[in-house]
């Protein structure tokens, strides 16, 4: 049986060009890029080329790419780096605002925050997931050092209006970071300094969400904005992250990332979208008692959110993978918790709605025979489902009479 992956937004696959790409890096040219001799010195060159590549991707600087770990680490280094003076118990309060729909790896690091001498702000999002600008706006003191709102929703693909709520941060004096790990590589991202997102000083990637490998990412740190090192060690990224870099993981999100600038100026980008809607218009046209999360409101293209009443989003995962399915019920890190999502109750989701919403996460690697096969699958699943749940059959019953 060949399986089916929907669910890009956990993880993507390596593309065969950046496993080639970095294959090498591990065997023969395996030169730490801190050393000086010959092994040393072909490190550092493929190191360059890649942020260099990076760089031509979001229209920034090579100096302004920091290399990290992921996205988890690049939240964190944003939010601690930026904010360090901040935290002595002796030091007036300072205020952060954040969402309540950011991933955990905002949301928790805020948390922390909270515990040191930061208040914290956490600004709720409309029914369709957006955060308003006005809402910004009500929320920003005198203050305010940081505000941080992601680009694209993991959960919902919802893109937030990033340009308008970072200008608006800039007129207050604050620093303006996004976590755009949902966005990388779906969409045109113009760091430049005439560009849209002129007014981004921070933004997060992670490797592994567009087709480079897992533990390699990049904090983008504009230019004259102070980040102090998280960790203290040698001087690598210009004292900004400690620790020899991943050479091997670097020129792969690299290779990634000349790959994605090539693809989001070909149809790329609008056939995704057209396998996406595909997708959703089909469950739509066979499932009743099912809906968007976030429908009509911008989104990735890659993205739908999909409830279907009646039914434990848990058990249809499970009855999908058990078909040769792979979806998610929320982000990855959320699986197999028995909360229900923050983000789409955030939205206004009964916690009954929201724990009955799948993910359904598209690459540009997806085809429309495997969008067509999905289409057979869930119907069936979610029927035969709902055959066996009390609640299906009592609402069958009423509708009925
Ligand atoms: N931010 C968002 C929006 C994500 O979706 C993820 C991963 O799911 C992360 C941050 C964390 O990235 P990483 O897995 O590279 O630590």
């Amino acid at each position: 049986m060949q399986r089916i992956y929907m669910d890009a937004n956990a993880t993507t696959p390596l593309l065969p060009e950046v496993y080639e790409a970095m294959r090498p890096f591990w065997i023969e040219h395996f030169g730490n890029a801190s050393s000086i001799h010959q092994h040393g010195q072909h490190a550092r060159a493929a190191v360059d080329h890649a942020r260099d590549a990076i760089a031509r991707l979001f229209h920034c600087r090579a100096s302004e790419i920091v290399f990290t770990s992921g996205g988890t680490e690049s939240d964190n280094l944003a939010l601690f780096g930026t904010l360090t003076s901040e935290l002595s118990p002796t030091k007036e309060k300072t205020h952060v605002i954040t969402t309540s729909i950011e991933h955990h790896a905002i949301l928790h690091a805020a948390e922390s925050l909270e515990h040191r001498n930061i208040d914290v702000t956490f600004l709720p999002c409309t029914a369709q997931g957006i955060i308003e600008p006005a809402e910004l706006i009500g929320a920003i003191r005198p203050n305010t050092k940081l505000v941080s709102v992601m680009f694209a929703n993991n959960e919902t693909g919802v893109v937030q209006p990033i340009a308008a709520l970072a200008a608006i941060a800039h007129a207050a004096g604050a620093l303006f970071h996004t976590d755009a790990v949902q966005a990388a590589g779906k969409l045109p991202l113009d760091l430049g300094p005439h560009g849209p997102l002129k007014d981004v000083d921070l933004l997060t990637i992670s490797g592994h969400k567009m087709h480079a490998p897992k533990g390699v990412g990049i904090l983008f740190v504009r230019r004259n904005v102070r980040l102090n090192p998280m960790m203290h060690g040698g001087s690598h990224e210009r004292q900004r992250r400690a620790g020899t870099e991943n050479v091997a993981g670097i020129v792969g999100l690299g290779k990634a990332a000349e790959i994605a600038t090539a693809w989001l100026s070909t149809e790329g980008p609008a056939k995704l979208a057209a396998l996406r809607d595909r997708l959703e218009q089909g469950i739509l046209a066979q499932v009743p008692e099912a809906g968007v999360n976030g429908a009509g409101a911008p989104r990735v293209a890659n993205t739908t959110n999909i409830y279907f009443d009646h039914i434990e989003a848990e058990a249809l995962v499970i009855a999908l993978d058990l078909k040769g399915l792979s979806v998610s019920g929320g982000s990855a890190c959320q699986s197999g918790a028995t909360e229900p999502s923050h983000v789409l109750t955030a939205m206004g989701l009964t916690s009954t709605r929201a724990r009955a919403s799948i993910r359904f996460s598209l690459s540009k690697l997806t085809t429309e025979e495997e969008v067509d096969r999905a289409l057979e699958l869930i119907p069936a699943a979610v029927a035969h489902l709902r055959e066996l749940s009390p609640t299906w059959q009592q609402h069958a019953v009423a509708t009925e009479a």
